[in-house]
């Protein structure tokens, strides 16, 4: 059987990674998730004071490139791999809403981009990969044999992200989501390089209404189509 690429994009907390795992899981593919590694620099720039509600001091953060080592480690129990920053895993810290409100800023610097497409082309060279991300289909893969864009309204999406926080014991308010998943949308949307626009063969989901098992078993459905082509 065929080892594709599989890019999925879009929108911030429109499911991009819960299904990017399950497509991993499924046809044991690598699962990369490149969000993580914008969240795991901003973490570092964050730690080192170079980026701050109000400030950020771009050049001294580009001087520090050579210093942030960004690595994957699969774990079992999990079923993913995880994100390691300079030997740490970050996994947790990466996910609160202080680097969510932080992330938008370093990843519009291209110098961190740069360094970040060319190890995220690195680990999906010989194909077999799912990757997640803004970027993935229209500048890391542009050839990817299948392109996924996902969007859905910014209430659902503030929704699904508020529920996670929660449960994980975040003291979070839901407006302070849905501003974050709003500003990180037209930050996103509006950099100079590499904005998050629809490559123009990917295929739109709107998952607004639309359950994980009824997204999976589409895209799956497509991904066969591919690999038995
Ligand atoms: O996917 P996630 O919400 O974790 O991404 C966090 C942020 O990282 C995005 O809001 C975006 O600023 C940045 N990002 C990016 N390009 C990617 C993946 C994420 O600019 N390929």
């Amino acid at each position: 059987m065929k080892k594709i690429t599989i890019a999925i994009d879009g929108y911030s907390s429109t499911g991009k990674s819960t299904i990017a795992k399950l497509i991993a899981k499924k046809y044991n593919y690598i699962y990369i998730d490149t969000g993580a590694m914008y969240r795991s620099v901003t973490l570092f720039a964050k730690k080192n004071n170079l980026v701050g509600e109000n400030y950020l001091k771009k050049d001294e953060l580009v001087k520090e490139l050579p210093n942030i080592d960004l690595k994957f480690k699969f774990n079992d129990k999990l079923g993913f791999a995880e994100i390691y920053l300079n030997g740490n895993n970050v996994e947790k810290e990466i996910r609160t809403l202080e680097i969510s409100n932080l992330v938008s800023k370093v990843s519009a610097i291209s110098e961190v981009r740069k360094k970040l497409v060319k190890a995220q082309q690195k680990f999906g060279k010989n194909g077999g990969v799912v990757m997640d991300g803004r970027d993935i289909g229209t500048v890391v893969f542009p050839n990817a044999e299948l392109k996924f864009f996902m969007t859905a309204s910014a209430a659902k999406r503030a929704t699904r992200r508020y529920k996670e926080l929660i449960e994980k014991g975040d003291d979070v308010s839901y407006e302070a989501i849905l501003n974050n998943v709003q500003e990180r949308d037209r930050l996103d949307s509006t950099r100079l390089d590499s904005p998050l626009v629809k490559a123009k063969d990917a295929i739109e989901f709107d998952n607004s209404d639309m359950g994980i098992e009824e997204q999976f078993k589409r895209i799956c459905s497509l991904i066969d189509g591919k690999i038995n082509s």
